[in-house]
């Protein structure tokens, strides 16, 4: 997984309507919206249906009594004294009847309006805690209506039926009928109702907590497992054992997950590749570092050799090999170089040339060899006598060419007065032959020319020669 790709947190749920409470309280309302319309319409029919029952049998009662009282009997009946004819006495013995025969009617009632006011006349039937003369209060709104309507449906207990007397209408009567069978059934109706409503918010609460959660556990899985997927985690494949579109999403990212697990494992393969081969390659590296340092080393000695070859060549070069002082040509570049700084400077130098003196008589005396030690001895003394800046070469034959650069003509006319003293004074090496020298000296200054300046000595040399030698001359 790429390690720079940092997963975001998931937003806190607090400020969210998470899917599992919005279906929890879809399905909640949609179920009870269900259920309590449901609940009502069956409740209400049943209580509608009960009621109409009640009704039924009030009327039913109340027909039944207003047919078994002849309408006609009632005719002269009108004022209280009236209640002691044989005619009112044998409607109250059918009122009596009507209340034994009929289980229903627990109590009727005769009254009388006198003034507005209703008046108990006669009961029949169960007690009802009134005697005749007493004032019905209750029944004073309803018997005004009588006149209308001849049958009365009174919610004002005990009496539940008012019946008008068709013709008279200054006595009526009033039913108590049974509907308390009835009314334990509205009851018991009503007790059912709640019951089925409680049981129905119970299962809608319990069907929306299960949809609820089931949905959650479901979309927990796909996080859990988006999330191991994201992290590049194995993770186990979503199992969703409904056929519905969770199963196909699920599907859809097993699918997924395997592609990325399989296209991961490759770029971890190629990775190992590329690694192997850097590896490898930085061996080679390595080792051919390894052998160009060696190559190198070995150069560099050579180098060092060639140089040191070439050093000594030129050195050897410039050196004469029996004396081993410079020879002409390493005297020649010193020379050289002694006119350059001469020029640099503006200063001057001094040219010595010595020559043995009738050194063929030595070597025709003595030997060639003895000649060689002659020159050998010569070379060597002249070395010890050379200062610091002072350069000697052996300049041909058994002539030496002295260079000193730190003094002027007179100081070098003394010097090779001083040296060609010294030297002849005692056999050049011990035992060896007694030798002078001549000397011819002249001075290099700016104006100069190298080959004039050898040249003068020279001729200065010559001239010393042809004065009988032994001797230093200075050129002009
Ligand atoms: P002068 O006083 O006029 O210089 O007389 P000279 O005999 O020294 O001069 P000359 O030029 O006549 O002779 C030089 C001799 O030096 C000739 C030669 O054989 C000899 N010679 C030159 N080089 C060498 C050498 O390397 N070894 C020996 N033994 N002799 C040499
Ligand atoms: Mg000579
Ligand atoms: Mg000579």
């Amino acid at each position: 997984m790429n390690e720079s790709v940092v997963p975001k947190p998931l937003p806190t749920r607090r400020r969210r309507m998470t899917i599992g409470r919005r279906l929890f309280y879809t399905h909640l309302l949609v179920a009870l919206l269900v259920a309590v319309a449901l609940g009502s319409y069956w409740h209400f029919a049943a209580e509608s249906e009960l009621r109409d029952e009640i009704r039924t049998r009030l009327r039913d009662n109340a027909q039944l009594t207003a047919q078994a009282l002849d309408n006609r009997n009632w005719d002269g009946i009108h004022r209280p004294a009236d209640a002691e004819t044989p005619t009112y006495q044998a409607l109250l013995n059918k009122l009596q009847a009507i209340a034994t025969t009929n289980p229903s009617v627990t109590r009727l009632l005769v009254f009388r309006t006198t003034d507005g006011a209703v008046v108990l006349a006669d009961s029949v039937g169960a007690t009802s805690g009134y005697s005749p003369g007493d004032r019905l209060t209750s029944l004073d709104p309803l018997t005004a209506r009588l006149d209308k309507e001849p049958l009365l449906e009174s919610k004002l207990p005990p009496f539940n039926v008012l019946l008008a007397i068709p013709g008279n209408a200054d006595y009526g009567l009033a039913l108590q009928v049974q509907t308390n069978d009835l009314a334990t059934k509205l009851q018991k109706l009503r007790l059912n109702s709640a019951v089925a409503f409680i049981f129905a918010v119970g299962l809608a609460l319990a069907m929306s907590l299960w949809l609820a959660s089931s949905a959650r556990a479901i979309l927990d899985r796909f996080q859990t497992r988006l999330r191991d997927i994201a992290d590049g985690k194995p993770g186990q494949a979503l199992d969703i054992d409904v056929d519905d579109e969770f199963s196909d999403l699920a599907v859809a990212i097993d699918d997924m997950a395997t592609r990325l697990d399989l296209s991961q494992r490759e770029r971890e393969q190629a990775l190992l590749d590329l690694n192997g081969t850097r590896e490898r390659l930085e061996d080679m590296v390595r080792q051919r570092s390894a052998e160009l340092d060696k190559l190198n080393v070995m150069l560099r000695n050579e180098i060092e050799q060639r140089c040191q070859l070439e050093a000594a060549l030129a050195e050897a070069a410039a050196t004469d090999t029996m004396t081993l002082l410079l020879n002409r040509r390493g005297m020649v570049e010193a020379l050289d170089h002694a006119v350059e700084q001469a020029k640099r400077h503006r200063n001057s130098f001094i040219i010595a040339i010595a020559d043995v003196d009738h050194f063929k008589r030595i070597n025709d005396q003595y030997g060639h060899s003895v000649g060689d030690q002659v020159l050998i001895a010569l070379g060597r003394r002249l070395k010890n006598s050379l200062g610091h800046s002072d350069v000697a070469a052996r300049w041909g034959g058994e002539e030496f060419l002295l260079l000193w650069p730190r003094i002027n003509i007179t100081e070098a006319e003394q010097r090779a007065n001083a040296l060609r003293q010294v030297l002849g004074e005692v056999p050049i090496y011990p035992g060896g032959p007694q030798i002078t020298l001549s000397f011819g000296v002249a001075e290099f200054t700016g104006l100069d020319n190298l080959d004039r300046c050898i040249n003068r000595a020279d001729k200065a040399l010559y001239r010393a020669k042809q004065d009988g030698r032994n001797r230093v001359m200075v050129a002009v």
